[in-house]
């Protein structure tokens, strides 16, 4: 059940790729907070808007869940996780709603440098180590293609190394990691970057004023800096 409330709560990554980038962009949206001493929760000062700091892939499930109002997160997450609950027949509880510039990457599938790369069909009857199953598995049933999914929550890099998988779905940015594990990417399922997430359905109390005021101010942020 919607819960009413009349501060805005929004949760980004406590430490990580995307903590600082998110909080300093908040910061030129004009708002400051006064943190506790847990480093959980920082209690806005200048507007009602409180953040909450915890891991990145926790975001998606705290909105659906109301415990939190918006996120800071990658779309590679939120994606992912939006498609696990499609695959599983629930219904969507949260989408992107601006993207906010930082924290870019790809998913891309790599194989090993010594592959001759022809094209996707080669994928077929191979295994894939990944840490995005719902996307991966989206991808490979768009493109017909029958091939195991190894799911690995770390290192998905050294899977063909240490002969867990044939090739890998993976975040890349640089592409030094996969270089360095004799791997190249050939195909790229999504371009990724920060993202704020929100819900589906709008906030029908003081909350949707307050993300109203934040969105221009975003807006405007995000503008001066491209
Ligand atoms: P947490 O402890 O919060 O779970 P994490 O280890 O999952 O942290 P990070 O490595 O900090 O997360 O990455 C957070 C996000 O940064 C990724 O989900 C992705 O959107 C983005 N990102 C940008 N470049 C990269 C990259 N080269 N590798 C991984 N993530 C990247
Ligand atoms: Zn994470």
């Amino acid at each position: 059940a919607p819960q009413v409330r009349d501060r805005l709560r929004i949760a980004i990554q406590k430490s990580g790729r995307l903590a600082e980038p998110a909080r300093a962009l908040l910061a030129s949206c004009g708002l400051s907070w006064r943190e506790s001493r847990d480093r959980l929760f920082c209690y806005g000062e200048s507007l009602p808007v409180d953040l909450l700091l915890v891991r990145d892939d926790d975001i998606p499930g705290l909105i659906a869940d109301g415990v939190c109002d918006l996120g800071v997160v990658g779309r590679n997450v939120l994606q992912e996780q939006a498609q696990d609950r499609v695959a599983s027949g629930r219904a969507a509880a949260y989408r992107e709603w601006r993207a906010l510039g930082f924290g870019g990457c790809r998913l891309d599938i790599a194989v090993p440098d010594a592959w001759d790369w022809q094209g996707a069909q080669q994928l077929a009857g191979r295994r894939i180590a990944t840490s995005y199953p719902a996307l991966l598995r989206q991808w490979l049933a768009e493109q017909d293609i029958p091939a195991d999914v190894v799911l690995l929550s770390g290192s998905v890099e050294i899977a063909p190394r240490l002969g867990q998988a044939d090739a890998i779905c993976d975040l890349v940015s640089s592409g030094a990691t996969l270089a360095a594990n004799q791997l190249k990417p050939v195909l790229t399922l999504l371009q990724s970057e920060a993202v704020l997430a929100g819900p589906v359905v709008a906030f029908d109390d003081v909350r949707g004023e307050l993300a109203d005021l934040l969105l221009r101010r975003l807006d405007g942020a995000i503008r001066v800096r491209k």
